[in-house]
């Protein structure tokens, strides 16, 4: 079992297989990011190896994540492969965080491996914003991919990034969407992660302030639900749906936190919010047993620190960490 300093399980994996994507949103990448050489990624094999070490140290759950983690070539190998895991209880849930451009073509595999929920990003219902979110993306081809998904019997989450000024006139519209198409919606507020072209405090809307205006709008119950992540949820009566906020300028979800984070070099982040990090190619490569490895792990793990510090203002001018979110997955 992974325990870290401060009493807290590890069972939980993320993994950023890709830094690339397929649409350049303007809070995650610049319109001009510079990826990594395809030559510095670990491959699928390696990463399926990182994973077994990882689920035989106790982790139950594994998602991945991006970049856009359904752009990897052949990215289908490895979720069959995890998902095998899945069928000797070795691991209770495997799932992705996606942006929805691929899932007409592999909502039905991911579903035939074993994969029950997804989070899929979406800011907006109306085209013409989705375009000036996400520069390259395309609508239709996210709804599309939704339906796929709906109808191949995935559950669906959607994420949604609070943006002032841009989609804040959106929020009931989602929230009804979300319900009526029996989906849970989970508002993000933007983090200072990464360089972009513009600066993120100009679209910063505390979901403090979110909550008080949708509670005018809808029947807002406290509720225990927790999925061990960062969101808290509450109930929307109307709906019967859940709604999460995830918090993490106005409130610190640290407490609780039970995962770590993989990129796809093989660098292991053990908080979003922190640069403190541990290789884990060159004790993977070092040996084909995973000794190596297993120890970079705990060592990685005895340095889980307590929480981040983001801090969105005005007077840093740099990011609170410079890695974008496609670095570490969100
Ligand atoms: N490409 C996939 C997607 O968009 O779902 C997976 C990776 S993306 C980095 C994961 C989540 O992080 C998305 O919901 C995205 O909206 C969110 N995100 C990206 N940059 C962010 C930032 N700076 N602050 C808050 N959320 C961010
Ligand atoms: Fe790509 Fe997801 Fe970042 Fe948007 S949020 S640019 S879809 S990685």
């Amino acid at each position: 079992m992974l325990i870290d300093p401060f009493g807290r399980k590890v069972d939980y994996l993320r993994i950023s297989v890709t830094d690339r994507c397929d649409f350049r949103c303007f809070y995650c990448m610049s319109e001009n990011m510079k990826f990594l050489p395809k030559k510095d990624l670990l491959s699928l094999e390696e990463l399926e190896r990182i994973c077994d070490a990882f689920i035989n140290l106790g982790v139950k759950k594994i998602r991945i994540t991006g970049g856009e983690p359904l752009v990897r070539r052949d990215i289908m190998n490895l979720f069959t492969k995890l998902g095998r895991y899945l069928d000797n209880n070795e691991l209770d849930e495997l799932t992705l965080t996606t942006n929805g451009s691929q899932l007409k073509r592999y909502a039905s595999d991911l579903v035939s491996i074993g994969v029950k929920r997804i989070n899929i990003s979406l800011d907006t219902l109306d085209k013409e914003k989705f375009n000036n979110i996400t520069r390259w993306g395309h609508l239709d081809n996210v709804l599309a991919g939704i339906d796929a998904a709906r109808n191949a019997g995935l559950k669906i989450k959607i994420n949604t990034v609070a943006l002032k000024g841009i989609n804040e006139d959106e929020f009931v519209d989602l929230i009804n969407w979300c319900g009526k198409n029996d989906m849970d919606i989970t508002f993000i507020e933007t983090m200072p992660l990464g360089d972009i072209d513009t600066d993120r405090t100009n679209n910063y809307l505390p979901l403090s302030l979110v909550r008080t205006r949708l509670k005018r709008h809808f029947t807002l119950k406290k509720t225990d639900y927790n999925t061990g992540g960062p969101a808290r949820y509450m109930t929307v009566n109307e709906t019967n749906q859940k709604i999460g906020f995830i918090t993490p300028l106005t409130h610190n979800f640290c407490e609780s936190c039970n995962r770590v984070r993989l990129t796809c070099t093989g660098t292991l982040y053990m908080c979003l919010g922190q640069e403190d990090n541990i290789d884990l190619r060159i004790p993977l490569r070092q040996s084909e047993s995973n000794t190596f490895l297993i120890e970079a792990i705990h060592k990685g793990i005895s340095k889980k620190p307590k929480g981040h510090d983001f801090i969105i203002d005005r007077i840093s001018e740099l990011p609170a960490v410079s890695r974008h979110m496609s670095t570490t997955g969100g």
